[in-house]
């Protein structure tokens, strides 16, 4: 971590502020814990901080400390829009481009003539930042958060609201501490933050065990169109709309579901299509193992990105021909695929 960033941060954050700390669109644990976080610590400093999300996040999330106060662009853009004139400081955390926010909250931004501060952990940082704190060799905005906390010598600041926040971020963003991003370091912090009260028994349970029966019914349906191309060591899985319909799809049920294709042995690359005939868009999640890297994948072919293991994309092309279009892309990159593990 650089430490003239971090001067200018102590230097943003030493006296009082109207402040904005504002996370991504379909908002994850990440993106909700990351921003708590880091805002109930600026209120402990005497900051009058508002938390702004584009959109809803999934009902796992509503455990989290403070997250009631959360405003939604989506359902009050005129209040957004004048906190957002009426605010000295606004932090982008877990994103680091504007159009991450939805055209019109982007729009909103990109007018403002506040100072911004990024803290993400994402590829290729935009430059609307005074200060960029980006570090994609980090697996969460969470422990970026943590570690500037840490540099900042105020770990006194840190509650057992803060640590829980902190830690569902690290949580999820690391799949439970396993995905290769997780270091000796972010099991140290996560030691930490156990210490200042974080439960995190409880933690794993209220975020991965409050699952509904229908979400688990739609897990069949994935499942059920599960495709595995041991040729190109991919697995993929789609979910229509109509299939998501049928079994009552809620915000946040598909969370996880492309990893059971990364669990197949020997698959490096897996995806999930979902039909979203709202947006009239398919929305790709893209997942993989090794050096293969998606982030590449989604920025080249879906107008996406995140990072190498985990990526995400859209595509305007209906269900069937997103799906043929990613197969055929596949041939392209078999050399790649097969000598990723
Ligand atoms: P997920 O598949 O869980 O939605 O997202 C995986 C990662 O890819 C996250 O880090 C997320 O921020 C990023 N990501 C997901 N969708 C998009 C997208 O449409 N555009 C960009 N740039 N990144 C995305
Ligand atoms: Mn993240």
């Amino acid at each position: 971590m650089q430490k003239d960033n971090i001067q200018a941060l102590g230097k943003l954050i030493a006296t009082p502020k109207n402040v904005l700390v504002i996370g991504h669109k379909n908002p994850d644990g990440d993106a909700i814990g990351s921003c708590m976080g880091w805002a109930l610590f600026l209120r402990s400093l005497g900051h009058q901080v508002e938390v702004i999300m584009p959109n809803d996040y999934p009902d796992f999330l509503t455990w989290v400390p403070a997250q009631e106060e959360i405003v939604l662009f989506s359902e009050n853009p005129d209040s957004v829009q004048k906190s957002v004139s009426d605010s000295d400081l606004i932090f982008t955390l877990d994103f680091n481009h504007f159009s991450r926010l939805g055209e019109d909250f982007a729009r909103v931004l990109k007018s403002s003539d506040s100072t911004f501060v990024m803290i993400d952990h994402h590829e290729q940082p935009d430059d609307y930042a005074e200060v960029c704190i980006s570090h994609p060799e980090y697996g969460s905005t969470a422990e970026l958060v943590f570690e500037c906390i840490f540099h900042l010598d105020m770990l006194d600041k840190i509650n057992k609201e803060v640590a829980s926040c902190l830690y569902l971020g690290i949580m999820t963003d690391t799949g439970s501490f396993k995905f290769p991003s997780t270091t000796a370091r972010t099991h140290e912090i996560a030691s930490v933050l156990i210490t200042k009260g974080a439960k995190s028994s409880e933690i794993q349970q209220k975020t991965f065990d409050s699952s509904s029966y229908h979400r688990l019914k739609l897990l069949g349906q994935a499942m059920q169109n599960l495709k595995y191309l041991p040729e190109y060591s991919t697995a993929y899985i789609h979910l229509s709309q109509d299939e998501m319909d049928k079994n009552n799809f809620q915000k946040g049920d598909t969370e996880g579901f492309v990893n059971y294709g990364l669990s197949i042995k020997g698959v490096v690359l897996a995806a999930i299509f979902k039909e979203d005939k709202n947006q009239n868009i398919i929305k790709i999640s893209f997942r993989s193992k090794g050096n293969f890297d998606v982030n590449k994948l989604a920025r080249t072919h879906f107008h996406g990105g995140g990072h190498i293991n985990a990526a995400g994309g859209r595509s305007d092309l209906s269900l069937k021909e997103t799906m043929e279009k990613f197969v055929h892309l596949l041939d392209a990159y078999k050399t790649e695929l097969n000598a990723a593990l």
